[in-house]
């Protein structure tokens, strides 16, 4: 099915639905395609639109028209899922970091010195957070002292 966009002799426009061009072209010639305001014959095609899809305006010929129209992309549902993924994974980040947060403590810049003297059996072994610089980190992880960076999530940055 194909649904013409028509155009009466007294400039009335309209729609209607034809089951190809061929269909559309035979009722035409028998005066049955008619105007439904002014019921003039006097008809023609304006623009054409597949029933599949969106018609673009390149195929506006009789031969194109016809063949199938390719499916327009999908529309906004895939979004819709990675953000329900992206809210899941915050909000599994945000259950880990509010876990270590609340079963170790804080103990600011010091954690780089504190973790090597734990690892060094210099400090009683516990469970700590806090912050370390880049560099620290990966003298930690040189020595073979576990360290975990905790998540941070994109709108706590600030
Ligand atoms: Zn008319």
């Amino acid at each position: 099915m194909m649904l013409y966009r028509l155009h009466c002799a007294r400039d009335h426009d309209f729609e209607s639905w034809f089951r190809d061009s061929a269909a559309f072209d035979d009722q035409k010639a028998r005066g049955l395609v008619t105007c439904p305001l002014c019921g003039s014959d006097e008809v023609d095609k304006a623009i054409m639109a597949p029933s599949l899809g969106r018609g673009t305006r390149k195929n506006e010929t009789e031969t194109t028209a016809e063949a199938p129209a390719v499916p327009a992309a999908p529309p906004t549902q895939p979004v819709a899922l990675m953000a329900e993924k992206e809210q899941q994974l915050r909000a599994m980040l945000k259950a880990v970091r509010e876990h270590v947060v609340a079963n170790s403590d804080y103990v600011g810049d010091d954690f780089a010195r504190l973790a090597r003297r734990m690892h060094e059996g210099d400090e009683e072994q516990r469970a700590i957070h806090g912050e370390a610089t880049s560099d620290e980190v990966r003298a930690l992880i040189e020595d073979e002292i576990e360290v975990l960076p905790l998540p941070v999530l994109p709108d706590e940055r600030n």
